[in-house]
């Protein structure tokens, strides 16, 4: 890479599932593997991108899986949501090892652990150069951290939904299924709908489509891919209008 290249993007949102901080296993929390996604969001800070990360919960906790055992959908919704959190503060404090400045926000509000979700107040810490890290998904049972990314990204003016995923895009069929399964460098979010590739939930997806915020979706388990993405190389796929 060329030394006077300069980042594709100002400011970026990174959406981390829940199983991208629970390693191997993907359940619970892994300390390296968060130390390993604090590595990268640093790498692109220090390019002097503005960083907001939405964090998942799927580790943790799953509304849905938990009303599959009986208990009420929305209760388990907000156990879901409650988890994001705790993974916002291990994101964090990870970030805060290596020197990052970090602020949790949380749609739940928990004044002793983060600040409340306030759209200027984040806004004004990317300014100041911290990266804001979005905890309690949207504050809204039903709803997944895909659409929390989705509406923060637009809420705050991020230029891109980067969605972090253990795949390096979206292909046309299951790559771990079909060794012929081709991936797409870039496709349109019609196209995306029509080929019904899952590449959010479709309250997610209709939120970016509608608002032409641009995904991209890329593994985010090798090092330096992140950072890749930002400096605008061809790494996984790009949903764009
Ligand atoms: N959740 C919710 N509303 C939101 C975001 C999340 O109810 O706005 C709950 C939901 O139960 C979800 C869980 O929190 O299953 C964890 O979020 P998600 O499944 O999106 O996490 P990820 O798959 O990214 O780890």
């Amino acid at each position: 890479m060329k030394k006077d290249k300069q980042p594709q993007y100002g400011r970026i949102l990174v959406k981390l599932s829940g199983e991208a901080l629970g390693g191997a296993s993907g359940v619970g929390i892994c300390p390296q593997a968060v130390r390993d996604m604090a590595e990268h969001i640093r790498e692109v800070r220090e390019l002097g991108v503005q960083v907001v990360v939405v964090v998942g919960g799927g580790n943790i906790f799953r509304g849905m899986a938990g009303s599959e055992r009986g208990i009420e959908r929305a209760t388990g919704d907000y156990m879901g949501m409650l988890a994001t959190v705790i993974n916002a503060l291990a994101l964090q404090d990870a970030l805060e090892k290596q020197g990052v400045p970090t602020r949790v926000q949380s749609a739940i509000t928990m004044s002793q652990v983060a600040e409340a979700f306030i759209r200027r107040r984040a806004v004004r810490h990317l300014e100041k150069g911290r990266v804001v890290i979005f905890g309690g998904g949207t504050g809204n049972p039903y709803f997944s951290t895909d659409t929390a990314a989705a509406l923060r990204a637009n809420e705050i003016g991020a230029e891109v939904i980067l969605k972090a995923t253990k795949v390096d895009g979206i292909y046309d069929s299951d790559p771990k299924k079909n060794p012929k399964a081709r991936r797409f460098a870039q496709i349109t979010y019609l196209d995306a709908l029509q080929k019904q590739l899952k590449v959010m939930d479709s309250t997610a997806f209709s939120l970016c489509m509608d608002n032409k915020m641009p995904i991209i979706v890329f593994d985010s388990y090798k090092p330096h891919n992140l950072r890749r993405v930002v400096m605008g190389e061809k790494v996984g796929t790009l949903v764009t209008g």
